[in-house]
């Protein structure tokens, strides 16, 4: 079922578009902008589910779909006729998706049951200048009934004359705290576990979904709490190849944020005696001994040396061979007598 206040984080842009609905005042044309995951798809189906609703509901001068009507019920089945999601399918990447010139003569045909004809084009920032320029002409003059949502990751290709036609939404990053509050209350993750998927999501609902819902991502933070906790104890040959494995490119990003994460975390442990706010709340046990084995000193180099890894990594250095000699100076600065 498609509601507003499903949508989370994004208070200003419902907001906009409710009021829109509720004055009348709805634009022809809007631009969705924000990153993959970031709930661009939801957002558009809520407000096209809204416009076509037969019986829509006032909640607190607020408009919602109401769920039940004939509309509605097609919209939550994407059965809707009147909403046209582009493209349909997955097409080969740059083939049919980046022309849209064949599809917009079906603009000039009246809606089939509904008020509104809405056009939701998905990686709208893919589209061609000749497509945009089609598509321009009928920005210019839409038909009474059209409504066009223009979902983009990004708006540096768009034709400054298409944009100057639509009224540009901006999904907003959503802060961690939000995002983890979220999925305690409605996904009933525990605290812990919510905290960690909240701050590897970025700012980005989707994947906070996405990870929680995720057992590779769980696999992979015990495997990284593991590597941390037996650090001290390996070899230059084991740290190697766990450099290799880490430094892996779908896996890096992550795990130098989760290294610097675990670091902190260990940091704020020993400067607060076991009183500050941790990420890893649910590792505490494991952050304790970790900050039993480093002097303050040292746990402060170790947190330089992970930022300036991720920093070397990112202006792209060899990944391995950084992940390795910072895993190194890590044990080192554990083990007494090294610096
Ligand atoms: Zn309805």
């Amino acid at each position: 079922m498609y509601r507003f206040d499903q949508i989370v984080g994004q208070e200003a842009v419902t907001e906009h578009l409710q009021n829109a609905i509720k004055t009348g005042s709805m634009s022809h044309a809007y631009i969705i902008n924000g990153e993959r995951g970031a709930g661009k798809k939801l957002l558009a189906r809520t407000y096209a589910a809204a416009l076509q609703c037969e019986d829509l509901r006032m909640e607190e001068g607020r408009p919602e779909p109401c769920g039940a009507c004939r509309s509605c019920l097609q919209s939550m089945t994407f059965n809707q006729p009147d909403v046209i999601v582009w493209p349909r399918k997955k097409p080969p990447k740059y083939s049919v998706r980046d022309d849209i010139r064949p599809f917009l003569p079906d603009v000039q045909v009246k809606p089939y049951q509904s008020p509104w004809k809405i056009y939701i084009f998905e990686d709208a920032e893919q589209l061609n200048v000749q497509s945009q320029n089609a598509l321009l002409k009928t920005l210019e003059e839409p038909p009474a009934y059209a409504v066009f949502l223009l979902l983009a990751n990004g708006t540096d290709n768009f034709l400054p004359t298409v944009m100057s036609r639509c009224i540009t939404l901006q999904l907003r990053q959503i802060p961690e705290q939000v995002t983890a509050a979220y999925l305690e209350k409605e996904k009933g993750l525990g605290e812990g576990n919510a905290r960690l998927c909240a701050r590897f999501s970025r700012g980005n609902i989707g994947r906070a979904l996405e990870l929680s819902g995720s057992s590779d991502f769980s696999d992979f933070l015990k495997e990284s709490v593991r590597l941390f906790s037996s650090l001290p104890d390996m070899d230059a040959w084991e740290i190697a190849s766990a450099a290799e494995r880490f430094g892996a490119p779908e896996r890096l990003e992550d795990f130098l944020e989760l290294t610097s994460t675990w670091y902190r975390d260990v940091l704020v442990f020993k400067s607060t005696a076991g009183r500050g706010d941790l990420v890893f709340s649910d590792q505490k046990e494991d952050i304790k001994a970790a900050a039993g084995r480093f002097t303050y000193e040292r746990l402060q180099k170790v947190t330089e040396a992970v930022s300036l890894s991720a920093v070397r990594i990112r202006g792209n250095v060899n990944a391995v061979m950084t992940l390795e000699s910072m895993l190194l100076h890590i044990r080192d600065a554990c083990l007494p007598g090294k610096a």
